[in-house]
């Protein structure tokens, strides 16, 4: 199967990340999109005031529930020790050799990705698929993956989406000035924060 990996913190998970997901699994021909939470991201400071690992996989089960090709997958939530990608993705090759694996980023992960550990292993694991964000125009988009490409061997495709300037911080810091955060999660996550008073000690 072509399985595609939405890798993040998902603190909240909102409908950019689903968005992606749907366009990868459509326009790809992909089976199943695997959402797949970090437990403790290496490269990337936590704020102390954001939800907690159980409340990021009950918001991401809300989001997908009902749609039979996404699925949760709890490989790094579950490690004792920080994940790194290249790991998991080779991890993931051992495990299921039947499956070719497509990494969905979005901008800013395809051009900070020289940054994460080991990055070079990553791409002959998987091919990426990398879509837009509001920060980077498509020129700049093309000029980056034919870098990767060229520099590395990466396999790198471009995810055409809509943009959306949606981010998990723009969320949590509405919800932590007690704003509405509806239309930019799903009705179920949206109702899950507020229920749980999530994100109400950040500082904005
Ligand atoms: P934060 O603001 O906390 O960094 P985020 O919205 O960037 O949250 P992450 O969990 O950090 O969400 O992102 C997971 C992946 O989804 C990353 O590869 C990121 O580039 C991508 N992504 C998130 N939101 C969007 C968006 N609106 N458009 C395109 N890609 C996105
Ligand atoms: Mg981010």
């Amino acid at each position: 199967m072509k399985i595609g990996i939405m890798g993040g913190t998902f603190d909240p998970i909102h409908i950019g990340h689903l968005l992606l997901g749907e366009f990868a699994y459509e326009d790809f021909g992909l089976d199943e999109i695997w959402f797949l939470p970090n437990g403790n991201p290496p490269h990337k400071e936590t704020a102390d005031t954001g939800a907690s690992l159980d409340h990021r996989i009950k918001m991401i089960k809300r989001a997908i529930q009902g749609v039979s090709y996404f699925r949760l997958n709890l490989h790094e939530a579950n490690a004792s020790e920080h994940s790194y990608t290249y790991q998991t993705m080779r991890e993931f090759n051992q495990m299921f050799p039947e499956h070719e694996f497509y990494f969905i980023l979005g901008a800013d992960s395809l051009f900070s990705i020289e940054q994460w550990k080991y990055f070079r292993e990553i791409f002959p694991t998987c091919t990426i698929l990398a879509a837009m964000r509001d920060d980077k125009d498509a020129l700049e988009m093309q000029d980056q993956i034919l870098y990767l490409t060229e520099k590395y061997g990466a396999r790198i495709r471009l995810l055409q989406a809509p943009l959306l300037e949606i981010s998990s911080t723009v969320i949590r810091e509405r919800a932590s000035r007690n704003l509405g955060v509806r239309y930019m999660v799903p009705d179920s996550v949206a109702e899950y924060i507020k229920m749980n008073h999530l994100y109400k000690n950040e500082r904005s």
